[in-house]
């Protein structure tokens, strides 16, 4: 497995991959490796000739008072799981090396699809995700690049941008991967205590209960998020951050759910901001 820190050298081992007539398959990641990368990892080997790695805490997609500091860095624990997928290059650069001085160019996504869920709560996360996803799949020459369901905004927003700037690459969407118990795996989980982990199981508990309802036969948006709220409510440690339903990928208003609904939710849990979602008619149910 390669390992790239210098966007020059990544640029290189692209520009021959490509000459040699292999397809690439892109996955950004912040590292601190779990399950659900891994996935999208073996999605995008068994779809391309040369799966590309990315490990990039990326600090332009942070707030001010967000945890860039403390989000978990594990480089070496990262590259061992990357080999058993296998991958074939990891991109892990500096941030003096992706933003060098004078850098002053950013891809800002500007319609409605920004201006709510986590784009309403943490402006100018997307167009720092846009930005270095840009950078990233310039640098790769990527065919195909691979996200997850769990960030399913983030999924409409680098779609727009990638129609809306001609970008030549195809979005593969991976379904949500969970804990035998439910919680959705992310970095963040580290942030929990035991017992933060097990009150979290409240998130995917709500929409189990909302999938629930809606299996049922009730499709009015409002009693859809009335049922998520109680179960949320429930738990004394949660408190809401959002809990929406639009229809998707186009992240319209809908009052009435169907099979294209996506029901989202950010909640604290002590400190730690999760999200979660479920696509109505979709894999992950
Ligand atoms: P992150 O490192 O959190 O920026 O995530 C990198 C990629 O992995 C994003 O496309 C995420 O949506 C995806 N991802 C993170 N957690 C999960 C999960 N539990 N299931 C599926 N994909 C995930």
């Amino acid at each position: 497995m390669e390992i790239f820190h210098k966007p020059e050298e990544l640029k290189e081992y692209s520009r021959k991959m490509k000459k040699a007539g292999k397809t690439i398959g892109l996955v950004p990641t912040m590292g601190a490796l779990h399950e659900g990368h891994l996935t999208l990892m073996r999605a995008a080997r068994e779809k391309c000739d040369i799966v590309i790695a990315s490990v990039f805490v990326n600090p332009v997609q942070f707030g001010p008072n967000e945890d860039f500091d403390a989000y978990p860095r594990r480089f070496e624990e990262d590259c061992k799981k990357l080999e058993t997928v296998p991958v074939d290059a990891v991109f892990h650069p500096e941030p003096k090396d992706m933003y060098p001085d004078g850098f002053c160019t950013y891809v800002n996504v500007d319609g409605d699809i920004t201006k709510k869920l986590c784009g309403a709560r943490r402006p100018g996360h997307f167009r720092g995700v846009a930005t270095v996803v840009t950078k990233l799949m310039n640098l790769s020459r990527a065919d195909e690049a691979f996200f997850g369901q769990k960030d399913a905004q983030q999924v409409v927003v680098v779609n727009r941008f990638v129609s809306d700037l001609n970008i030549p690459v195809h979005i593969n969407m991976v379904p949500i991967v969970r804990e035998p118990e439910g919680l959705a795996r992310s970095s963040r989980n580290a942030y929990m205590s035991a017992d933060e982990k097990q009150r979290a199981l409240v998130l995917s508990r709500s929409l189990r209960k909302a999938k629930e309802a809606y299996d049922n036969g009730e499709h009015d948006a409002e009693k859809i998020k009335k049922i998520t709220r109680e179960v949320l409510d429930a738990e004394p440690k949660a408190k809401i951050d959002y809990v929406d339903l639009y229809s998707f990928p186009a992240l319209e208003p809908v009052d009435s759910v169907d099979e294209r609904s996506i029901l989202a939710i950010a909640v604290y849990i002590g400190k730690t901001r999760l999200i979660d979602n479920v696509i109505f008619g979709g894999a992950d149910k």
